[in-house]
């Protein structure tokens, strides 16, 4: 039985591979227990499965998944979490932006009795103006409108028990925003705190398009918010449409004020344009639902149980 499963996707890493697989090696020794390092190669166009099968050869530990092509950042780790067998596994980046040294302490928690133990940033991404920004600006977004707590300032460089990873291997959902599907599990968890370096070789596969991708997912997978929209614009259409309908008839009557047939038309449609949004709102609702079924989430995930007959 293996005991830790290492999970790396690697888009480009043919500098990083040999270093991270050292680093794990040595970080292994320490504790001296069964393992298996299982990398992902995300359609790279460089050496790095050449890399990756020299190293398998050279060390039966090391596993590789080859994707037919590039299938993006959360789709290579799935495919990575699809086949780790071990009783914890810890997913994380191959550039050593996720330093090993910090998964020693990871280790220490799980331990302990979390089943989930995320890496949380304490400095901020030294990226560009851009990134930084948008990334602040979609946590609180996220925090704020999000039906669960998705924790801030973590990414993918996690520990998670295996009946966790059960869970998340078993919802078949197509556009993958890991993190929030972790935190939605909701097992016990806990944060390591440490200082993320810069990235040692090569170049930031995440392009600002390919992030702003991954948030998007976090907001339509985790948020029904933007369902909402309808409503709310309904709602102010409708009262502001019956609010000027009826000042507009006050004053007809009471003032003997005339009104060009047009502004009747405005008001009234104003009221109708309401009712559009409104129905567009329910529309909404059903479609957010026919995607929740879709998703074929679990309807709950159970911790434990004691004391009945048959195991389920
Ligand atoms: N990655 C991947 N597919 C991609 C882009 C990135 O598998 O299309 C991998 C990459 O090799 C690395 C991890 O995902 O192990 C994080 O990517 P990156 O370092 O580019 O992201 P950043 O650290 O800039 O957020
Ligand atoms: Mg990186």
């Amino acid at each position: 039985m293996i005991k830790y499963s290492f999970v790396v996707p690697a888009y480009n890493e043919q500098e990083n591979i040999s270093l991270l697989y050292e680093k794990v090696r040595q970080l292994i020794n320490k504790f001296n227990d069964t393992y298996e390092l299982i990398f992902i190669n995300d359609g790279s166009k460089d050496q790095t499965l050449k890399k990756l099968k020299e190293l398998a050869v050279k060390d039966k530990n090391v596993k590789y998944i080859d994707l037919s092509r590039n299938f993006g950042h959360q789709s290579a780790l799935s495919a990575g979490l699809q086949y780790a067998t071990g009783q914890a596994v810890i997913s994380m980046d191959c550039d050593l932006q996720d330093p090993p040294e910090v998964i020693e302490e990871m280790i220490q928690k799980w331990e302990s009795g979390y089943k989930i133990v995320y890496a949380r940033r304490k400095n901020f991404r030294k990226d560009n103006l851009l990134k930084k920004a948008g990334s602040k600006i979609y946590y609180k977004f996220l925090g704020r409108f999000s039906s669960i707590d998705i924790p801030r300032n973590v990414g993918d460089f996690r520990l998670v028990d295996k009946t966790v990873l059960r869970e998340i291997n078993k919802m078949p959902e197509h556009s993958r925003y890991l993190r929030g599907m972790v935190a939605w599990t909701g097992f016990k968890h806990a944060f390591v705190d440490y200082y993320r370096p810069d990235r040692v070789e090569g170049e930031s596969g995440y392009t600002f398009v390919k992030l702003a991708g991954l948030g998007m997912d976090g907001v339509f997978n985790f948020s029904s918010i933007p369902l909402k929209i309808g409503f709310y614009l309904g709602l102010i259409s409708i009262i502001s449409g019956f609010g000027l309908l009826t000042y507009q008839i006050f004053d007809f009557v009471i003032n003997d004020a005339y009104y060009h047939l047009y502004k009747w038309l405005v008001v009234v449609m104003f009221i109708f344009f309401g009712f559009m949004f409104m129905l567009m709102w329910i529309i909404g609702e059903y479609i957010g639902k026919i995607y929740d079924d879709v998703r074929n989430r679990p309807v709950y995930i159970i911790n434990e149980t004691e004391n009945f007959e048959q195991q389920k």
